[in-house]
């Protein structure tokens, strides 16, 4: 049996690699930061989530000291036989403050929080209605409910703007979505608050605008957004000016928070009692630990007492995307730090952005070319994520780096262009 399996993953794995599918893993020898080193060689970090440099903060790792101090290191149970500290009730207060929502549970993941939700909500009788791209935990934790499914088109309020768009995308619009879920119970559209691939952020004005059209409830997974978009930096519903609107915000402390783990659910006191009866990744799963616990509440006194971080990376973000614009970059306009930057125009370019990364780590810059799967072909792109621990000169290096390497690899020159 173990023989029969061995030799199956064998070929599959194989096979993998054959296509360029396999996963290898850079080793980082340093603490996460602006800068890191990889293979004993420093570099410019351009591709961690860490937007607002909080990863290895000293105040962060002087609160994770003060609590492995004060509340130990790990509860051994879960939250409701013997797992529950005061500080996990003041994180879930401090939370719900920041998001501006009535209450928050806490749970080990982002991905836990997803896999939670939708199960104890929505059964037969509803419908959930969900983003083409959104995260694979959100699919997941659809998967794991009942409830009928519709899948709009990514960000198409009403049919026509994938037609507009794209010959091969025939998908349906939420409207129209909407519309078919009808005779439904309860109606919840769900969506990515801003998306990894492409940085560009979900409309919730018109999202809302929908659901208080057509009686359903808005959820939002704000990982790629919580503590920096908007002006105070509470996410994709201050930017987009719907705090207040949106029913239900799931997001992570494993990205601009901190960047170690646990993530949560913030909602109405009614849905968040219910998730804490009935959500089986909450019930059956470890307490978040203490350490993680008080250097999440730092973060959020932190970005509670000053904007300067969220600023400091919006000035960034757009100093990088002015200047890699003004350079001659294809690159995908959105105020958001995930910025991609596009090779779909020339000859091989999927080889191109490739080799185009591995030149730009001998730069001393650290960024990620992503292919199909992963994106749709042609989209083939290098993706770069600004942070509030880059420094100007940092940003004006990468800028510097991608300029020589596109030179090198004759991008400037109109023959590299592919034949349309
Ligand atoms: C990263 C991410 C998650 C997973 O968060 P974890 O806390 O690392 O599990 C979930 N949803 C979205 C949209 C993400 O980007």
């Amino acid at each position: 049996m173990q023989k029969k399996i061995k030799i199956f993953l064998e070929e599959e794995l194989e096979s993998l690699r054959d296509q360029k599918l396999f996963k290898t893993e850079r080793v980082i020898e340093s603490p996460q930061g602006a800068e890191i080193i990889v293979k004993e060689q420093k570099c410019i970090n351009f591709c961690a989530n860490n937007y607002l440099g909080l990863s290895s903060h000293p105040d962060l790792i002087a609160a994770a000291h003060e609590g492995l101090d004060s509340r130990g290191f790990g509860m051994s149970s879960v939250r409701f036989i013997c797992g529950t500290q005061d500080i996990h009730k003041e994180l879930e207060k401090k939370v719900s403050e920041f998001l501006g929502m009535e209450d928050t549970i806490l749970f080990s993941s982002c991905f836990d929080a997803n896999g939670a939700l939708f199960e104890p909500l929505f059964g037969e009788e509803d419908a959930i209605i969900t983003d083409s791209l959104n995260h694979a935990s959100i699919i997941d934790g659809i998967r794991l409910s009942k409830a009928q499914r519709w899948i709009y088109m990514h960000g198409d309020m009403r049919d026509m703007e994938s037609i507009r768009s794209s010959s091969l995308e025939t998908g349906k619009g939420l409207e129209r979505c909407l519309k078919e879920a009808q005779n439904c119970r309860f109606r919840v559209i769900a969506t990515d608050g801003s998306f990894s691939m492409d940085g560009d952020i979900a409309k919730l004005n018109e999202i809302c605008d929908l659901a208080e059209k057509y009686d359903a409830i808005v959820m939002v997974d704000d990982s790629h957004s919580s503590g920096f978009l908007g002006k105070r930096g509470r996410g994709t519903h201050e930017y987009r000016n719907v705090m207040g609107r949106v029913d239900i915000i799931t997001t992570t402390f494993g990205k601009a928070l901190g960047g170690a783990s646990g993530g949560c659910i913030s909602s109405s006191k009614e849905i968040i009692s219910w998730l804490r009866n009935k959500a089986r990744p909450y019930l059956f799963s470890n307490s978040v630990a203490p350490v993680v616990v008080s250097s999440t509440i730092k973060v959020l006194d932190i970005l509670m007492s000053s904007t300067d971080l969220r600023d400091k990376l919006e000035r960034n973000t757009k100093y990088f995307r002015a200047k890699m614009t003004e350079a001659g970059f294809d690159i995908i306009p959105s105020d958001h730090p995930i910025v991609a930057i596009l090779f779909g125009k020339y000859h091989n370019c999927t080889k191109l952005a490739v080799s185009f990364a591995n030149k730009m780590l001998d730069e001393g810059i650290y960024v990620i070319a992503f292919s199909f799967p992963v994106v749709p072909r042609g989209k083939d792109r290098i993706r770069v994520q600004i942070s509030a621990a880059h420094s100007i000169e940092q940003i004006d290096k990468a800028i510097a780096a991608f300029t020589k390497v596109a030179d090198e690899l004759g991008m400037f020159n109109p023959q590299s262009l592919a034949q349309k």
